[in-house]
């Protein structure tokens, strides 16, 4: 009998080289994509979650240029669209970036998907970094416990389970007061817990949250502990100035303290800021040569969609030219 091995002989699969492999699917990979597609370049996105990033945290969009109100979840689907477009462009979901890899020339992006039951080696001649940054948490008792049951980083997502009920933002930047503004439209009354006196949120929003019948500010205030059993039942916060303590009885706390730079996977292959913010040239070249890196996970001094689109588009432009030898 013959053995097995002579009877078929099976064509060894070629995997792919792209172009540029993008890490991340919210406004700057999406730029950066379209870019190297437009610049017929092979690219390859790889995103976590889906495409969108945290925009869709986020209603509507209102100050990128040209846009005067637009829904997040259309200008993601437009985004989507435009990429559909290009052949050149392929985007994996739910596929998370582990660790990058440079040997031979070549980028090895080891990334799992499956919820890590399955891992591939996806090799290209440039990288781009646009992992984004995710919520920071209080780090307070019945913060992790409660999540889920009451506590939210997401009023777009969680916003509509508290009609007609109480709940806390915690936050003073933009995101705090957006998200404010926007859960006004369900809840009776909204407190804002901050830090200090002054908000740090655009004038804009400033001046549209305060005189609002609906939403009222605990100034000096951190929190302390999240109450309650099976669902939050409070928000306990401590007065700076005067070290008085308080609960402040709500059904829903909204934690809008800033975000944390999703980076810890490349702490040993890239320079990053002691915060973990990716640091970069002009070209957006990070200190390896051939890994760029845009938007929020990228040391920069101001975030907006705007700016996470400039900066994409940056990425892709200059990793065209690396792919060049031009820079
Ligand atoms: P942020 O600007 O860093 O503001 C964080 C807020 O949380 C600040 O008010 C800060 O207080 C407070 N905070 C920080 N750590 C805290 C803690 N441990 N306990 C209590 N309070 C704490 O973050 P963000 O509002 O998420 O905005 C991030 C970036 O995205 C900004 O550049 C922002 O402009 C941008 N963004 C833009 C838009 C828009 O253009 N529509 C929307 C959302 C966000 P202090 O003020 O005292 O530091």
């Amino acid at each position: 009998m013959m053995s097995l091995a002579v009877l078929r002989k099976v064509p060894k699969m070629n995997k792919p080289i792209y172009d540029i492999v993008i890490a991340g699917a919210g406004p700057a990979g999406l730029t950066a994509a379209l870019y190297a597609g437009r610049s017929r370049l092979k690219t390859r996105i790889l995103e976590k979650f889906n495409p969108g990033g945290q925009i869709l945290l986020t209603e509507t969009i209102e100050n990128f240029p040209g846009i005067f109100q637009m829904k997040s979840v259309e200008w993601v689907g437009v985004m989507r669209k435009q990429l559909a477009d290009l052949k050149e462009v392929e985007i994996s979901e739910e596929a998370s970036v582990k660790k990058i890899e440079a040997k031979d020339g070549l980028f090895k992006t080891i990334v799992v998907s499956q919820g890590g039951r399955h891992e591939e080696v996806v090799e290209s001649k440039a990288v781009i970094i646009a992992t984004g940054a995710q919520p920071k948490k209080m780090g307070i008792p019945g913060e992790d416990a409660l999540t889920g049951r009451g506590v939210s980083y997401c009023a777009t997502c969680d916003g509509p389970l508290y009609r007609d009920k109480e709940v806390v933002v915690v936050g003073g930047g933009d995101t705090a007061i957006e998200e404010a503004l926007y859960l006004r439209k369900f809840a009776k009354k909204i407190t804002v817990v901050h830090r200090r006196e002054a908000l740090r949120a655009t004038a804009v929003l400033r001046e549209r949250v305060l005189g609002d019948e609906k939403i009222v500010f605990q100034w000096d205030s951190v929190p302390l502990e999240v109450v309650g059993k099976m669902r939050v039942e409070g928000l306990r916060v401590r007065n700076v100035k005067n070290n008085q303590e308080n609960t402040l009885s709500c059904d829903g706390v909204f934690v809008f303290i800033g975000f944390t730079p999703d980076t810890a996977f490349l702490r040993s292959t890239l320079d990053l800021s002691d915060a973990g913010y990716i640091l970069t040239d002009e070209n957006m070249m990070s200190s390896a040569t051939g890994i760029f890196a845009c938007g929020d996970c990228r040391l920069r001094p101001f975030s907006q969609v705007v700016t996470a689109c400039g900066e994409g588009a940056i990425a892709a432009f200059a990793a065209a030219k690396f792919l060049e030898n031009k820079i």
